[in-house]
């Protein structure tokens, strides 16, 4: 049986966790140990690799001695900001300028005596982070759009998790345009979110199996994996070695698709991996090689 495979038009790695990544690199080869609060991105095995290299998460400040402290892509709450000024750490702010803006969009928002509303999920980093933005009033965090009970405020102002999806934004939007006679409307979706939302549905609707590749712990991996499930059997994965070969049994055509903490080396990996077991096709020495939908 000859396969296909074909790798979502973007995948993997997006902007702001290059960045990040790649700041993660550069700060450890100018200190003997630097410190992320929190993991850098949702992908275990770079964290592994940057742990290798002296990038240690930690947990709290407390645990932080006299190290640089890189602060990841989804940004870090207001209050850990002046925490870090008064212990006097070096920052090194890795935080996405997607996740800066709506930072932004709320801390003036909420300036301007708006009711906040973030439609993302309520212990998401980078929820916890815009939230404290709203320095007046706390802003009201609801994860789905069936979450957003009764009339809201009359004046409010919305705004989205940068991973979340759009047709669900949009159905917030139009809910609360309803009852709302003043709302500010912030689309802070990022587009490398929206992007790769719309190319994994895409080629899901075109293949028989999909692999979608990142961390159990990403929120736009899982919706990835969420919206293509709705099209076609999906199997969320982080390594190769999650693979089980009858997955594969009479399917002809396997679409990939990667979420945005994703490196290329494990989507190499896993197209590989494929390879070895069912021939057919040549290796993949980097992304590019892999055929794109
Ligand atoms: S998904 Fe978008 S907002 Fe989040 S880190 Fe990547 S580029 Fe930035």
């Amino acid at each position: 049986m000859a396969i296909q495979i074909l790798l979502a038009r973007h995948a993997g790695f997006c902007f702001g966790v290059k960045r990040a990544v790649k700041i993660a690199t550069q700060s450890s080869a100018l200190h003997k140990e630097v410190n992320t609060l929190g993991q850098i991105i949702h992908n275990p095995q770079v964290v592994e690799d940057l742990i290798s290299k002296g990038v240690k998460p930690i947990n709290n400040l407390d645990e932080c001695g006299d190290n640089p402290i890189i602060i990841r892509s989804h940004g870090v709450p207001f209050e850990t900001y002046n925490k870090l000024e008064q212990l006097g750490n070096e920052i090194i702010d890795a935080t996405c300028p997607f996740v800066l803006r709506a930072q932004d969009k709320v801390a003036k928002a909420d300036k301007m005596g708006y009711q906040v509303y973030i439609y993302g999920d309520a212990d998401h980093p980078e929820v916890l982070s815009l939230n404290s933005f709203a320095i007046n009033k706390p802003a009201i965090v609801f994860s789905t759009p069936n979450e957003l009970k009764g009339k809201p405020v009359s004046r409010s102002a919305v705004i989205s998790q940068t991973t979340k999806d759009l047709a669900g934004f949009k159905a917030v939007v139009c809910r609360m345009v309803e009852d709302c006679p003043e709302l500010l409307v912030f689309n802070t979706i990022c587009t490398a979110t929206a992007i790769r939302q719309r190319h994994t549905v895409e080629l899901a609707q075109e293949v028989d199996l999909m692999l979608i590749i990142g961390g159990k712990n990403s929120s736009n991996t899982k919706m990835l994996a969420k919206l293509s499930s709705e099209h076609a059997e999906t199997y969320h994965i982080e390594t190769a070695d999650e693979m089980k070969k009858e997955w594969f049994a009479k399917k002809e055509k396997i679409g990939i698709s990667a979420g945005a903490s994703t490196p290329d080396n494990i989507i190499v990996a896993i197209y590989n991996r494929i390879i070895d077991w069912f021939g057919g096709l040549t290796k993949a020495v980097n992304v590019a090689d892999i055929p794109v939908h």
